[in-house]
């Protein structure tokens, strides 16, 4: 069975992330931004024994605004540099198209299409605290239109991020209920599952169908709080709507983590999560979601 991680990011440092943005980012955690190209990005999923690996662009300039720092960066990992990181490593890497909506949201209805059809990229992520919108905004409605004409998931960052200008209004997983209301035909994958709105986020994923999640950066919780949420979702028929999702500092350490799931069900007497469940949590269901092996 193939294994897929649906979440990883590219950004070269200096070059496209300020060191202040990069820094700020992880503090919470003292870890550092660990710079990512392609090249880079294959080697960490070669590590953690993954076989592709789903890389996604992202416009961040309306973050980098710094008092200290004034005219630095545009933070811009653009999605021509991601879709030529993937042409260097075919079969390996996957690339997922970024928009920031608002800027000008005609203009991301037409730049997606581009991404898809010309620059064979299987996903859109959107970014509602980076870029500053609430996911359910009217204006957005004609992109999640094309997305499901184009019949590709989106991927939303949901939940916490330490970053000083990515508002936590824009953060709760709450706020795609509207979108999920909307549009029923829409694949919608709730990164992080909203951490630390986590209960909220079952409750989306298991609500609404056409939703699934990741549990990007959960890897330092340990196996047995991923695993509590695991049986929620399984609790609640929703178990098949997970997808193996990293995030960078995770990448390598994350798969150990979802080995160890079980343990921890043994060691709390509560169910397992079975081999077939786990086996398109790590590959199966992204496969299909994302076109995997297909042209
Ligand atoms: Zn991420």
């Amino acid at each position: 069975m193939i294994t897929v991680d649906i979440h990883v990011h590219l950004a070269e440092i200096p070059d496209q992330v300020p060191k202040w943005w990069a820094e700020e980012l992880y503090r919470p955690f003292g870890l550092e931004f660990p710079p990512t190209n392609g090249k880079l990005a294959v080697e960490l999923l070669d590590e953690a024994g993954i076989d592709v690996g789903c890389v996604m662009a992202a416009d961040y300039r309306r973050t980098t605004h710094h008092p200290d720092h004034p005219h630095e960066h545009e933070l811009l990992i653009s999605n021509d540099y991601v879709a030529a990181e993937v042409r260097k490593h075919p079969g390996r890497l996957v690339g997922v198209a970024s928009v920031d909506p608002l800027r000008d949201p005609q203009g991301a209805v037409i730049e997606l299409e581009r991404c898809v059809k010309e620059l064979d990229m299987r996903a859109l992520k959107l970014y509602p605290t980076y870029n500053h919108f609430y996911p359910a905004d009217e204006r957005l409605f004609p992109l999640y239109e094309k997305a499901i004409e184009l019949d590709i998931p989106v991927h939303f960052h949901m939940g916490w991020t330490p970053l000083i200008n990515a508002p936590m209004k824009f953060q709760d997983p709450v706020l795609l209920d509207d979108v999920g209301i909307a549009f029923r035909q829409l694949k919608v994958i709730v990164a992080h599952l909203g951490y630390p709105w986590v209960d909220q986020g079952i409750c989306l994923v298991a609500k609404h169908p056409n939703f699934y999640c990741d549990m990007a950066y959960w890897g330092g919780f340990g196996p047995e709080f991923l695993y509590q949420a695991l049986l929620k979702l399984k609790s609640i028929n929703a178990i098949g709507r997970v997808l193996y999702g990293s995030e960078n500092v995770c990448t390598t350490t994350f798969p150990e983590v979802y080995r160890q799931v079980n343990g921890a069900a043994e060691r709390l007497g509560l169910p397992r999560i079975t081999a077939e469940e786990m086996a398109n949590i790590m590959g199966g269901t992204a496969a299909e979601l994302y076109k995997i092996g297909k042209s």
